[in-house]
Formats: structure tokens, C-alpha cells, sequence
């Protein structure tokens, strides 16, 4: 991640056109499915549940929530903090999608605005009986659906890919270094071609999706899969365990959406006594978020004091200043260190004060990994 004190927005390159290696943070997943597979269903549960939900009037169809965290209700008393913010992830329920789109079938290709700016695609797969929910194909089949769903979001890609070619190759007549870019969007259209999609099958290829970042391909974002099951089958360990299989190595989360629904209007009593009765710990969309999470190496770092108790978003593996830079520019600018301790040895110790007695409050410098669950104060300068 390379932000800072720039002219130009940093996600526009350096002022010498150098690509800058901007990595965003934030986690928006696309919801896409055949119709009546639920999508709608989890999504407005999903917004329903949130204290920070948000949806934007202009945008019926995106919808922002919070990231459940135990972890700062306990800051939140130990600090006193007036409010509590969670880390956020962004839903964007993408109808529109049906066998045949990309041919422009149904609404054709409207699906890809959507689609294009989310960090990972999430399939919702219709597992459910209800013969009163119409089937777009006609029958419940989870296999022929992802099926379908994949051939249309690779055509889409081979369709983007072959019409970026002649421009490409142009490119890399021109000038040496575009060489490489028009090299890997050859390769993937011929992978494509065989019905893989470049997720699957980037590496084996060799291809450099480095190179083909700028074309936003669909199949190259992480997938992962919710399977919309009625709540007897959760307990069925062997059709869940079938339904894994369809889509290993990607993620799959299993979830009755209308139970889930009903789940967000309880009280947290009921609701816990409803989700024991059919077996699950954790409400679907909850597992679904930190799913999400873990799918797209995210972590979450946490800041606490009077004002607030708060989580923020930082990809694993980034530096003190890094993670500074997501709270604002200026501080990751004037990074001079980092006061870190563990959520864990903070809550052990009972407050900041007997931390610091303790010695587990550690100053870091601009070389520091953050781990997950840091409880972090930055000292800057600016
Ligand atoms: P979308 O087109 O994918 O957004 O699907 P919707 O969320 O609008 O759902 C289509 C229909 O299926 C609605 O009548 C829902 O009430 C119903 N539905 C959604 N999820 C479930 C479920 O888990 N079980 C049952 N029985 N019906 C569901």
C-alpha cells in the first residue's frame, strides 16, 4: 500500500505514471445467483441486522454493515468510549444474472457494473425445496446452477479479455514494457476458452494477473458460496458435506436465509434458542462475514479511548505505518511509533495503565507486522 502526500489521488498512479501498488482494504462482495435463490432475501437480512447499516437511496441494492466484534464492547467499557465502530463490509445484491446474460439474454451484461467493483464474488446457490419458489431452469440442481453462473461470469471475462486485445497488442508494438500485458491477456482468453475460470486457473497457466489487474476480470476475484439449505438439511451432515465438495477449495457457508431473516427481528434470547434448535452456533451472515474476511487475507487492528472504541481494516502482513495510513494520511506521514499491545494482554492486565506496568505495552517502529487484535496508539507528527 503506498498512500501519502500526493497531488493526485494516490489510486491514479504517480505523477510519472508509474503504477502505485494501492491495494484497497475495504471488502465489498457482489452477490450474484440465478433469480429467487434468496439473494435479496440475505441481503436485506443482512443490512436489517446492522447497527451501521447504511443504504443509499440512489442505490437500493448496496448496503454497508458492520463487522460483528465482541472485542469492543469490552474496550468500549474498559476506555469508557462514547461510541463503538465497527470494521465494514460493503453488500452489493446484483440482480440480473440468468443463463444466457452474456449472449443478452434477461438484462444482458447490466450485471457487470455491479460486479466490477467488488473485491469478491459471493455465489448464493438455491439448495431450499419450496416447490412454491419457482425455479428459473425448472429443477433444484446446486451443481448445474454454479455451473451456469460460472460459464456466464467467464464469458463476460472473455468477452472484456478479447476486446482489450487488439488495443493491447497495439501497446505492446508501441512500447517494450506493455509486452507483458497483452502476453497475459492472450493466455487467459485461452483459458477461458477451456470454461476455467482465471481464479482456478491463473497459476497452472502461468499467467501474471498482475498484469491483467486494470481489466477488472470477474473470475479472477475470490469466490465464495452461500448455500441457501432449508434448516433441516444443517444438521445433514452429508449433504453439506457433498455441497462442500461442489466448490472446494473456495469457502461455502450454509444458511436457511428466511430463517436468518426471521433471526435479525428476535430478541437475542430467542434468536439463540431458535439457531440451538436447529443446530448452529453463529448466525449464517455472521459466518459469512468473517468468512469473507479470512477469503481476502484481512485483519482487523483496534484503536480505544474516550471518544471510541474501534476496528479498522488493514490487509495481513501491513507495517505500523501502513495501518496508520487507514486512520488518515497524515499519520502514517508522520509515523514516528507505535504503542501496541495484545487484546488479549490488555484485557488480562484489566486496563491501559496496568498494561503498561506490566511491560506489555510495546513502542514498534515503522518496520512493525501488525498482528490481529493489536489495540494500537500511533504517535505522529506532522
Ligand atoms: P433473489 O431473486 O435471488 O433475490 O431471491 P429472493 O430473495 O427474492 O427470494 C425468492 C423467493 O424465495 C422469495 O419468495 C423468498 O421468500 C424465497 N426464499 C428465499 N430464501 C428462502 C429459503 O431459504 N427458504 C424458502 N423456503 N424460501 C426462500
Amino acid at each position: 500500500m503506498a498512500r501519502g502526500n500526493r497531488t493526485r489521488p494516490f489510486w491514479r498512479g504517480s505523477a510519472r505514471g508509474a503504477r502505485v501498488d494501492w491495494q484497497p482494504v475495504s471488502l465489498t462482495i457482489g452477490l450474484v445467483g440465478l433469480p429467487s435463490v434468496g439473494k435479496s432475501t440475505l441481503f436485506n437480512a443482512m443490512t436489517r441486522n446492522s447497527a451501521v447499516a447504511k443504504s443509499y437511496s440512489n442505490e437500493p441494492n448496496v448496503g454497508v454493515v458492520g463487522l460483528p466484534d465482541a472485542r469492543l464492547d469490552v474496550l468500549a467499557d474498559m476506555f469508557d468510549a462514547a461510541k463503538i465502530v465497527p470494521a465494514t463490509v460493503t453488500f452489493v445484491d446484483i440482480a440480473g444474472l440468468v443463463r444466457g446474460s452474456s449472449a443478452g439474454r434477461g438484462r444482458g451484461n447490466a450485471f457487470l457494473t455491479g460486479l466490477r467493483d467488488a473485491t469478491a464474488i459471493c455465489q448464493v446457490v438455491r439448495a431450499f425445496s419450496d416447490p412454491s419458489v419457482v425455479h428459473a431452469d425448472g429443477k433444484i440442481s446446486p451443481a448445474d446452477d454454479i455451473e451456469t453462473i460460472n460459464t456466464e461470469l467467464i464469458l463476460a471475462d472473455l468477452q472484456t479479455v478479447e476486446k482489450a486485445l487488439p488495443r493491447l497488442e497495439k501497446e505492446a508494438r508501441a512500447r517494450k514494457e506493455r509486452a507483458a500485458a497483452f502476453a497475459a491477456a492472450t493466455a487467459a482468453k485461452d483459458l477461458f476458452e477451456t470454461g476455467t475460470t482465471l481464479y482456478a486457473g491463473a497459476t497452472a497457466a502461468g499467467i501474471d494477473v498482475a498484469e491483467l489487474r486494470d481489466l477488472h476480470l470477474l473470475t479472477g476475484k475470490p469466490f465464495l458460496y452461500v448455500f441457501n439449505v432449508d434448516e433441516e438439511e444443517l444438521a445433514n451432515a452429508d449433504a453439506i458435506a457433498e455441497l462442500r465438495a461442489l466448490v472446494a477449495p473456495a469457502e461455502a457457508i450454509f444458511m436457511d436465509a428466511k430463517v436468518e431473516s426471521e433471526l435479525v427481528d428476535m430478541p437475542p434470547d430467542e434468536a439463540r434458542e431458535l439457531l440451538e434448535s436447529i443446530g448452529q452456533t453463529e448466525p449464517g451472515l455472521d459466518q459469512l462475514l468473517r468468512i469473507g474476511f479470512k477469503t481476502l487475507g484481512l485483519q482487523t487492528f483496534l484503536t480505544a479511548g474516550p471518544k471510541e472504541a474501534r476496528a479498522w481494516t488493514i490487509t495481513a502482513g501491513a507495517t505500523a505505518p501502513e495501518a496508520a495510513g487507514v486512520i488518515h494520511s497524515d499519520i502514517q506521514r508522520g509515523f514516528i511509533k507505535a504503542e501496541v499491545v495484545s487484546y488479549d494482554e490488555l484485557v488480562a492486565a484489566g486496563s491501559m495503565a496496568a498494561a503498561k506496568t506490566a511491560g506489555k505495552v510495546r513502542i514498534e517502529g515503522k518496520k512493525y507486522v501488525m498482528q490481529e487484535g493489536d489495540v494500537v496508539e500511533f504517535r505522529f507528527n506532522v
